[in-house]
């Protein structure tokens, strides 16, 4: 049961539910600042 609190860790690790994914090349990023700068990289 002491183990529910580090499965929770890494089950939110795995979503990812902030993840920026680019439309060109599917590729994901964590950091919207990071998305932004690759994102300019295609226009
Ligand atoms: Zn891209």
């Amino acid at each position: 049961m002491c183990n529910s609190s580090t499965f929770q860790i890494h089950e939110k690790t795995n979503t990812g539910e902030k993840t920026y994914k680019c439309k060109e090349c599917h590729k994901a990023f964590i950091r919207s600042i990071s998305f932004s700068g690759h994102e300019s990289t295609h226009t």
